[in-house]
């Protein structure tokens, strides 16, 4: 799940700058979850830029906002969408960039939100990273602990010099992620992998854009 948090109004009244007539774009999956682009959060934003003079034309709540063919749907089937100066998206990146990419090129869009980072689901409104997409993932030798988002320094190959009475030197609260990989392999009885460095991460293999097409 994608976590994303509110843009500073001012900054968002900032980015739409002389616009009036401004058309919503929300998202009922991560975003609705994180409370930054659900229904309610769409009423609030209608409510203030109306406060402020402008005219909400109306607003589409996509089931994902990062699926371009709803994008395009909810275009399809809004003609005030079209008519506006301006779209504001309350989702994460990629769905401000669907909603971009299929409005008319005159018009204006621009995010609402920040996205911040991956993350897993400990229970409703519970989210904790899970995985910084480093494309090499290493679990299988970590003993399922992810040494990117868990250790702070992101080290891959033991811990650095700070970690104090098995607790992370950075984040006080936390035992240091990589006592807890080196416990979690004792318990498996894999103590021998920590024996082979990890080699550093080869950075020139995924270019940018990434893209991945599956035949069907
Ligand atoms: S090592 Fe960590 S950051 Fe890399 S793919 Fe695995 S979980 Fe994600
Ligand atoms: S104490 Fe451990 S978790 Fe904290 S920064 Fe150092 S190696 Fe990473």
């Amino acid at each position: 799940m994608i976590i994303t948090k509110k843009k500073k109004k001012e900054d968002i009244l900032k980015s739409l700058g002389a616009a009036k007539k401004i058309y919503l774009f929300g998202c009922n999956s991560c975003a609705q979850q994180c409370k930054t682009g659900g229904p309610e959060e769409l009423k609030d934003m209608t409510k203030f830029l109306t406060g402020d003079g402008r005219e909400v034309l109306g607003s589409s709540l996509v089931d994902e906002t990062c699926y371009r063919q709803a994008v395009r749907k909810e275009f399809r089937q809004h003609e005030e969408a079209k008519e506006a100066d301006a779209i504001l998206v309350l989702a994460c990146g990629a769905g401000v960039k669907n909603v971009a990419e299929t409005a008319a090129e005159e018009q204006v869009v621009m995010p609402a939100l920040d996205s911040t980072y991956l993350a897993k689901v400990e229970r409703v409104g519970q989210f904790f990273e899970g995985c910084a997409l480093c494309g090499e993932c290493v679990l299988a030798d970590t003993g399922g602990i992810c040494p990117h988002t868990e250790c702070p320094k992101g080290l891959l190959n033991g811990p650095c010099g700070g970690v104090a009475d098995a607790m992370c030197e950075v984040d006080t609260d936390n035992k240091c992620a990589w006592v807890r990989i080196y416990d979690r392999l004792k318990i498996q009885n894999r103590l021998h992998i920590m024996e082979t460095p990890t080699a550093p991460k080869d950075y020139s293999i995924p270019g940018r854009p990434k893209k991945t097409v599956i035949e069907r």
